[in-house]
């Protein structure tokens, strides 16, 4: 059988990757071990978090599904940091992980040009170094112009509980194991990773009256920019989470195991996500600290099992009843799936172009957890990218590469294969240098076209990203034009709102960039305003607000660009420049790169190291 595009894997990329790849008319065939584990949630069942909802809310502009599928499946929805700053805000959704993965099936079975095979790529076909298509374990061959590789943490995958250590690709299914070799064989570099889960418990056998309950939104907001808000927050059924504690008995009983926890033994090797470490991590590194925050999440809508987020383990099953019954509400509880490790293989992400295309093996695209990442998201942005730009190969344009200043998808793909990564990457707002102008709501502005171009969002959806843009301009603008003398009228009209007086003229800018300048208020000073639905006059208040740092951002956006075709002298001393990393200096020795713009091409040297840099060469002129 003779396919376009191959996509292997049925994780969070493989689908995004298969569906876009079909979407934009290519005859794709998606192959996965298990056809009822598309889109298992292997981890936590909870879709966005801070930067994932960001890379989530990107991924559905785009055209992506994942949106779709949480907003179907979700079972609670937040607004994390929601009394900070509009920028780091990120959308949350707790899912009911059956429900998830049925609908997810449900939409590749259902999309036409796609085909779903239940096999195991065991390797990949090639000649020289083009990948021709894939070899699977009943001995069949599939042929195809591009594949693209979305394996999670299947290959190689070795689970650890205590001192039991099986193959597998998660716990209770297949491993991978020879499809690394063929990566091997053609010369990418692969390493090795770890990451874990905690144990999931009954949830009947829980005492939740003596846990802090945590309820969903009150109007909860919906992932996807194509879901009808109100309809949504009207409808949506929600249920709470609880919050427990670890206490000294937890502690007690965790450190007293060491010895028995692979991740101390020297039987785990790989390196885990740091931002997400084990339960045994967190004793071990911060044994001074009395408790430790415990997620009770519901997996499914029935609510008849709970995650226990916050106490990953691979300790060993005894061990891991006795430390869920020292918490307070789940002295009597069951564990219906306990807690694991996991080591697999991933290619070294800078093996890749921004395409997601390996420099080294023609045709052949990677996504998803190979890669070096952790999590849904990042791994579902991966895996449209790639399905993206398989099918423009295909086609002969240009790849889509969203900058930095453009996509939390730009940043993540950026990082990784220009910097590479040693320990599993996940999102974080902190990554983003242009944040400000990356908020979640303003996603669908900043990337319905190339979604649209592509062709995966449709006429009509895209006529409602552009009115919602003209309508926050047109807001915009109008405050922009708007200034106020201050007279006895403005002056009453400013104590009858309770804000501060004013001695000189201001904008309408300048009073809505205020703290205390509420929604309401800034209705009650440009009424105009009021035709809007609540929730565009919400994004003109923010961009109003942060008018001044986004221009500020913009400009230096503008320079950068400038900055980058800059000539570098030659003969150079960059190890004459303090503040660059000593990979940094040795790389740009290697490559003497003759400007800025290549320089910032070169793998490892990031925009900070440009910006140092630069000014050391405006030093030497
Ligand atoms: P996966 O979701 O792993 O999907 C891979 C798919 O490919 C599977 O369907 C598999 O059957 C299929 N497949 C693999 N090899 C082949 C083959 N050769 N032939 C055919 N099909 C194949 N993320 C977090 O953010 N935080 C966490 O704390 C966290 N903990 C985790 C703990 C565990 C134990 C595991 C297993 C994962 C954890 N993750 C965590 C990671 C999260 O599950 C992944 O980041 C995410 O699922 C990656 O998506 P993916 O599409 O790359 O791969």
């Amino acid at each position: 059988m003779e396919y376009d595009i191959i996509v292997v894997g049925g994780g969070h990329a493989g689908i995004e990757a298969s569906l876009a790849a079909a979407r934009m008319g290519k005859k794709t065939l998606l192959v996965s071990m298990l056809a009822e584990q598309v889109g298992a949630t292997s981890c936590n069942p909870a879709v966005g978090g801070l930067a994932k909802g960001h890379l989530v809310r990107e991924l559905d502009a785009l055209g992506g599904e994942m949106g779709l599928l949480t907003d179907e499946a979700g079972i609670q929805y937040r607004i994390l940091n929601a009394a900070k700053g509009p920028a780091v805000r990120g959308s949350r959704a707790q899912i009911d992980m059956d429900k998830y993965r049925i609908a997810a099936r449900n939409v590749i079975l259902n999309t036409p040009n796609l085909d779903l095979l239940q096999e195991t790529v065991e390797g990949l076909l090639y000649e020289e170094q083009t990948v021709t298509g894939v070899r699977t374990n009943l001995l069949n061959e599939y042929r195809a112009k591009r594949v693209i590789l979305t394996t999670g943490t299947f290959l190689k995958g070795v689970v650890h509980i205590g001192e039991v250590k099986q193959t597998a690709g998660r716990f209770g299914e297949f491993s991978a194991e020879n499809l690394s070799d063929s990566l091997r064989a053609l010369g990418l570099k692969v390493g090795r990773l770890k990451t874990g889960t905690c144990p999931r418990v009954d949830s009947k056998t829980i005492d939740f009256s003596v846990m802090e309950q945590q309820p969903g939104d009150e109007l909860p907001s919906p992932f996807s920019f194509r879901t009808d808000r109100e309809t949504f927050a009207e409808t949506k059924q929600q249920l709470p989470c609880y919050i427990a504690y670890t206490n000294e008995d937890t502690h007690g009983i965790i450190e007293g195991n060491f010895h028995r926890a692979p991740l101390f033994t020297g039987q785990i090797e790989g390196i885990g996500p740091r931002y997400c470490p084990s339960i045994e991590d967190k004793i071990n590194r911060f044994r001074d600290k009395d408790r430790h925050h415990l997620f009770i999440e519901p997996q499914t809508e029935e609510n008849t099992e709970c995650y226990i987020n916050g106490m990953s383990t691979s300790l060993p099953p005894d061990v891991q009843q006795a430390m869920v019954h020292s918490v307070r509400g789940m002295e009597n509880a069951k564990i219906v799936r306990y807690g694991y490790a996991i080591e697999y293989d991933y290619v070294d992400p800078t093996e890749l172009k921004h395409s997601l295309e390996t420099k080294k093996v023609h045709h052949l695209f990677l996504a998803g957890q190979i890669n070096g990442t952790t999590g849904y998201e990042e791994a579902a942005a991966q895996g449209l990218m790639a399905g993206i730009n398989a099918a423009l190969s295909l086609d002969g344009r240009e790849p889509l590469v969203l900058g930095r200043d453009e996509a939390y998808i730009g940043v993540l793909i950026d990082d990784l294969v220009t910097k590479g990564t040693k320990e599993p990457y996940r999102m974080f707002t902190s990554r983003a240098e242009y944040r400000l102008l990356l908020r979640e709501e303003t996603a669908d502005i900043r990337l319905g076209k190339y979604g649209h171009d592509a062709g995966l969002i449709d006429d009509a959806t895209f006529e409602k990203f552009e009115a919602k843009r003209l309508q926050i301009e047109e807001g915009a603008a109008l405050i922009n034009a708007t200034e106020y003398t201050p007279n006895k009228e403005f002056l009453a009209f400013l104590e009858s709102i309770g804000e501060e007086r004013v001695t000189d003229k201001i904008s309408a800018q300048q009073l809505i960039a205020r703290k205390s300048f509420t929604r309401e208020k800034m209705l009650k000073l440009l009424p105009e305003l009021s035709k809007y639905d609540p929730y565009i006059q919400e994004q003109i208040m923010i961009d109003a607000k942060y008018a001044r740092y986004v221009e500020k951002q913009l400009d230096e956006i503008e320079k950068m660009k400038k900055n980058i075709s800059i000539k570098i002298p030659e003969g150079f001393d960059f190890a004459s420049v303090k503040g660059l990393s000593n990979e940094i200096v040795e790389k740009l020795k290697t490559f003497n790169p003759p400007t800025l713009q290549a320089a910032s091409q070169i793998s490892g040297v990031t925009p900070a190291a440009i910006e140092i840099l630069h000014i050391y060469i405006k030093m030497a002129q």
